[in-house]
């Protein structure tokens, strides 16, 4: 079989995405985009309209530099990534001089030089791409945040990170600097493979095995499994904006249906910030 027997456009993923303000914000400040070949979620951070023109501009950036219906390069998404920090760049505030920022993270069909069709992963931020294979639930992005740091460093745990008061602080963001770095993951685009694209509204009212249990169930056919998804984080809490992508390719894996649990949690208000206030 050669390359041009394994026709991407021939069997395009499934996909399904809902964004929700939440249940007690005024502003949604989250910002989504579904449609071959890229599935993203940037949430803006800065305040107010700050935060929500981040996330929109960002997007709005990537969709005009990634057409829609053809896979594009690993360097094209590239520099559509670094072309939206420019643009959230250019947002600052021309009076007081404050930055506006946002997370930006995702997943596309990229068709390497060699002619391989391959998903890219790619995240800066907090938000998060997990895959998901039927049974079990793997988180493929790794947090720019504070807590992650330590957590990496063995200074705190998983479950300490979750209470810790910089948990929402975050170390990369669009908008923060003129050179954005990015983390890249090249995956194989064969057989069937589910992702889980979401903003930290999701992460922080649902956990693994949450998220595990709603992907294993039935979804309303017209709504999908995002709106599922994003229905049971508004139902946990919902105290940050929710926004979810589910992209599904090949073969789809059906499972018993579970039914959802509301997490017994208090939260405060939970703001995301970077390290340097923008
Ligand atoms: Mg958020």
């Amino acid at each position: 079989m050669t390359d041009d027997d394994l026709d991407p456009s021939a069997a395009r993923p499934l996909s399904s995405a809902r964004s929700d303000v939440g249940r007690v914000r005024s502003v949604n400040e989250d910002t989504a985009l579904a449609r071959y070949p890229l599935y993203v979620v940037a949430d803006g951070m800065g305040g107010h309209e700050r935060g929500d023109r981040a996330s929109r501009t960002a997007i709005e950036t990537l969709d005009a530099l990634v057409p829609a219906d053809a896979e594009v390069t690993p360097a094209v998404l590239l520099d559509a990534v670094r072309a939206a920090n420019t643009a959230v760049r250019e947002l600052r505030d021309p009076v007081t001089g404050a930055l506006s920022g946002t997370t930006i993270t995702g997943l596309a069909v990229v068709r390497a030089e060699t002619g391989a069709t391959h998903w890219m992963v790619f995240n800066v931020g907090d938000s998060r791409v997990y895959r998901w294979n039927g049974r079990t639930l793997s988180q493929l992005t790794v947090d720019h945040s504070v807590v992650q740091e330590l957590v990496d460093a063995g200074h705190i745990t998983q479950l300490e990170a979750e209470h810790h008061p910089d948990r929402n602080t975050i170390t990369r963001a669009l908008g923060a600097a003129d050179e954005v770095e990015i983390d890249a993951w090249l995956l194989p685009y064969a057989g069937a493979q589910t992702f889980l694209v979401c903003s930290d509204g999701v992460t922080k009212e649902l956990g693994m095995f949450d998220l595990e249990k709603l992907l294993s169930g039935h979804a309303d056919p017209d709504r999908g499994l995002a709106d599922s998804i994003v229905q049971a984080a508004l139902d946990a809490g919902g105290r940050d904006n929710v926004t979810a992508i589910v992209v599904e390719s090949g073969e789809f894996v059906d499972a018993a249906m579970f039914s959802t649990e509301k997490r017994d949690r208090a939260f405060e208000l939970d703001d995301t910030h970077p390290r340097s206030p923008l």
